[in-house]
């Protein structure tokens, strides 16, 4: 079992992969990198889970916009996050939230997987109160398993 805080090469190359066109599906994605669609799938959702993935978004092309006065929007400094230039390797260490008390998460995380979702608490107490709060929606989704 791997530790849920260190990306292995299967995430790198999801990551990579997705870097360069965040609509390609999970088949496509399976084909470029030959790993099989399911893997695909429950890494991406891992990777959604742990908040690495926040949203996958289009890539726009500014170059194609102008604004009111005919300037280039390229030309214009933007509040756009650009992930280019940015290489992810698995050495990276992922900063995780506590999904409880929303701190950060030193070491290893306690962990609760129910429902194909996988939560990370900074400690067990943690842990126990999320559990607590959330029993009613917990039991639910793990019957669905
Ligand atoms: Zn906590």
């Amino acid at each position: 079992m791997l530790l849920p805080f260190r990306l292995d090469d299967t995430d790198v190359a999801i990551l990579e992969s997705l870097s360069k066109d965040g609509r390609k599906s999970f088949r496509q994605i399976s084909r470029e990198i030959k790993i099989s669609t399911p893997t695909v799938k429950s890494r991406y959702d891992r990777l959604v889970s742990i908040g690495l993935i926040k949203a996958v978004l289009p890539v726009i092309d500014l170059g194609k916009l102008e604004n009111k006065t005919g300037q280039k929007l390229d030309h214009i400094r933007t509040n756009t996050i650009r992930n280019h230039g940015v290489k992810i390797t698995k050495e990276m260490l992922i900063h995780l939230k506590c999904d409880y008390c929303d701190g950060p998460v030193h070491g290893k995380p306690s962990m609760l997987r129910f429902g194909g979702f996988e939560r990370f608490f900074c400690c067990t107490s943690c842990r126990g109160l999320y559990r607590e709060k959330y029993k009613g929606r917990i039991e639910s989704l793990s019957q669905k398993q």
